[in-house]
């Protein structure tokens, strides 16, 4: 009985170690099998289309395909809950933008903790956003826009991606600054949103250049402004919203790429070294340019770059957030 036992264990044992590899070994392979990218707003958005520009790319830096999978809703609490909760082998990943900083702001209970859930590849690229509206909307601009809105302010409502998204942000600033409650309507990403504004079932828009630079271009949307703080190269001779009169106002759409906390070392520079990679291909370059976006630092696109940048947007927007609170919904 007692050498039947010991016979099971050795067995065992040895069975293990013909299951796990060496150290070093599964690292040195990854990645075996397809990665997934989270993006936590809908298909065909803005940040969906910053993933699908870098996951072409560092599929074939990699070897294997990189997935872009949306797990959009809730101003993309649920991707990035979803990508705090998975298995941390190096095959999840999650694109997220600002709403990494402000959703902590915004929720006393998080799926996820932005600071201790994660670990940080790197930031990927800058976009500014516009202020868009349907074609028909009778303002030509800003000026008469803020005059319209304070005017119609029970008839306008302005589209965003949910609680805590870029748009969100903007248009909660915009309503601050003008100290009016409009109403709103929150969509699992900006895709849905300009679909609507493009049909007319929502008045305006705030949101990235990566998707309203060609329907600024073919006039199917009316723009108002940019939210940089100067001119930007894609759209040179628009105006600033704080040229059209509202003071301080700034937003800019920063992207970073987490992984689940506990993914090993050496898995984490892999899939950075494929990021850096990707961000220095002129092609990919070139496609975020036309899409009016501004590259980063070397040094944001590093894990230390992500964190502290992350840390200081949590510090700037939970002030504001909580002090334009009544503008929230
Ligand atoms: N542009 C969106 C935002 O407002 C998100 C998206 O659909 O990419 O945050």
């Amino acid at each position: 009985m007692k050498s039947s036992f010991l016979r099971l264990l050795v067995l065992c044992v040895l069975a293990a170690s013909c299951l796990l590899p060496a150290s070093g070994t599964a690292a040195d392979a990854y990645p075996t099998r397809p990665i997934v990218l989270v993006v936590p707003f809908s298909a065909g958005g803005p940040t969906d289309t910053v993933a699908r520009i870098l996951a072409g790319t560092m599929s074939k830096t990699l070897r294997q395909s990189v997935v872009v999978e949306n797990r959009d809703g809730a101003g993309g609490i649920i991707g990035a809950g979803y990508v705090a909760r998975a298995r941390p082998d190096g095959y999840t990943f999650l694109l997220h933008h600002n709403g990494m900083a402000t959703s902590r702001a915004l929720y006393r209970d998080l799926p996820f903790d932005a600071l201790k859930s994660f670990e940080y590849i790197g930031q990927i690229v800058d976009v500014p956003m516009t202020l868009v509206a349907r074609s028909d909307l009778p303002p030509n601009d800003m000026k008469a826009l803020v005059a319209y809105l304070h005017a119609n302010r029970d008839k306008i409502n302005l589209a965003h991606a949910g609680p805590g998204s870029a748009s969100h942000m903007c248009a909660m600033q915009l309503r601050a600054t003008l100290g009016l409650q409009l109403t709103t309507v929150s969509f699992k990403g900006t895709a849905p949103a300009m679909v609507a504004l493009l049909g007319g079932h929502v008045d305006l828009l705030c949101d990235q250049t990566t998707q309203t630079l060609s329907y600024i271009r073919s006039k199917r949307v009316k723009l108002y402004g940019t939210t940089a703080r100067t001119h930007i190269s894609s759209l040179p001779s628009a105006p600033t919203l704080a040229e059209g009169g509202l003071k301080d106002f700034e937003v800019i759409v920063w992207h970073g790429i987490y992984a689940p906390k506990g993914t090993p070392k050496p898995v984490l520079d892999t899939f950075g070294n494929a990021l850096r990679q990707a961000l220095k291909d002129p092609a990919v370059l070139k496609r975020l340019h036309e899409l009016g976006g501004e590259p980063v630092s070397d040094q944001k696109v590093t894990p230390a770059g992500l964190r502290d940048w992350l840390k200081a947007e949590i510090d700037k927007w939970t002030p504001l957030i909580q002090s334009e609170s009544g503008y929230l919904d």
